[in-house]
């Protein structure tokens, strides 16, 4: 059969193992299997989510709120913006994808980190927007700028704090980094992990109102799968000014916020308590693996997310650790599909990070 030929470019999203795979691959009890492998929020979903999930489950044979009026309402109330300024994605990942629906256009090009978030080239393939990568490790403005005057790229894409490697950049620095950019650039930040970088460091948050008052060409990525805990009902955010809200709307689908999504993530917002523990728990444990990392002389990067990346070096091969973890019911990201020999943790419970430090000290043991 004959398909559109830009899908030959395209290779599948790398997803975190699900519990359901290693259950049938191992016969692991699901109760005694550990997924540390995409991010989400240990804790589960506040219990105001649940109880609103649980009230609405009765009206679902209805069509969700298309205008999504209550969620949006607490949103713009959250961040002191208009609910015009808002669009919902099934994820902030659909999202990127409307994103890229709009800014596809012969020879757009997208420009990004060489190592970031998978979901923008997958997208930008399958929109024809040829992808360019800055070369350094980390997110270096400097590059990003010189860059973007060689290609003129027509969308930018800054993830921070940066899936997978952890690293932030600091809210002055984009700020003077967007002052440089023409109006018809639109500009991705993606903050998918903003709450937790806010709490470690204040010089990383990225206030969403001020960089709308500022600028035209940016749009604000927010999501509810990772400190929120609803990556199971798939919603997220996008906070641009009404233009470029009014663009993407054209590309998006009816309903593609379900209506318990949309009860959950409304809810999860008012749980000010819950949003603190989950937050004060990665604060807590997220030392604990720096020091693991040391005391076994691994590298690893510094991270304002709710993850943490060792790279291995020739210390092992990183498919093999996560085999050995996975065998032992925890699962991990293995980093080489994005040409790392490293590994990616998210941070869990207390009991979860000493079950991962035991079975990877066993590991290191007999290397
Ligand atoms: C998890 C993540 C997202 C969005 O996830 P959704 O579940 O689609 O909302 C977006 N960007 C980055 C960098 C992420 O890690």
């Amino acid at each position: 059969m004959t398909f559109n030929r830009l899908l030959d470019e395209i290779h599948n999203y790398e997803v975190g193992k699900p519990i359901e795979l290693v259950v049938r691959e191992f016969g692991i009890e699901p109760s005694s299997i550990i997924k540390l492998a995409s991010n989400e929020n240990p804790l589960g979903p506040s219990q105001l989510a649940l109880n609103a999930v649980k009230e609405s489950i009765s009206n679902l044979n209805l069509y969700p709120d298309d205008s999504a009026y209550d969620l949006k309402l607490a949103l713009s109330q959250h961040y002191q913006i208009s609910a015009n300024n808002l669009i919902l994605g099934s994820g902030s990942d659909q999202i990127i994808e409307f994103c890229m629906h709009v800014k596809s256009y012969p020879n757009s090009k997208a420009l990004m980190a060489k190592t970031t978030f998978a979901m923008y080239e997958i997208y930008a393939k399958t929109f024809g927007v040829e992808t360019i990568r800055t070369s350094s490790d980390f997110h270096n403005l400097d590059e990003f700028y010189s860059e973007y005057q060689r290609h003129k790229p027509s969308m930018i894409f800054l993830c921070t704090p940066n899936n997978p490697l952890g690293e932030c950049l600091n809210k002055e620095d984009v700020f003077r980094f967007l002052d440089r950019i023409d109006s018809d650039t639109l500009v991705v930040i993606d903050g998918a992990y903003q709450e937790y970088a806010l709490y470690f460091d204040d010089k990383k948050g990225i206030n969403p109102k001020e960089l709308i008052e500022k600028y035209s060409n940016v749009i604000y990525l927010g999501t509810f799968s990772k400190v929120y805990a609803l990556a199971g009902l798939r919603i997220g955010y996008g906070i641009a000014r009404d233009e470029i809200i009014n663009a993407l709307n054209k590309v998006r689908p009816p309903f593609n916020i379900n209506s318990l999504a949309l009860v959950a993530a409304k809810e999860s917002l008012q749980d000010k308590i819950y949003l603190d523990k989950s937050l004060q728990l990665v604060k807590e444990q997220m030392p604990l693996y720096c020091e693991f990392a040391k005391s076994h002389n691994i590298k690893y990067l510094p991270s304002f997310a709710n993850f943490i990346t060792f790279i291995l070096d020739d210390m092992a091969d990183s498919s093999k650790v996560c085999k050995y973890l996975l065998e032992q019911g925890i699962i991990i990201r293995d980093l080489k599909s994005y040409n790392l020999n490293a590994i990616r943790i998210t941070i869990g419970t207390k009991s979860q990070n000493e079950r991962f430090f035991e079975v990877f000290s066993r590991f290191l043991e007999q290397l």
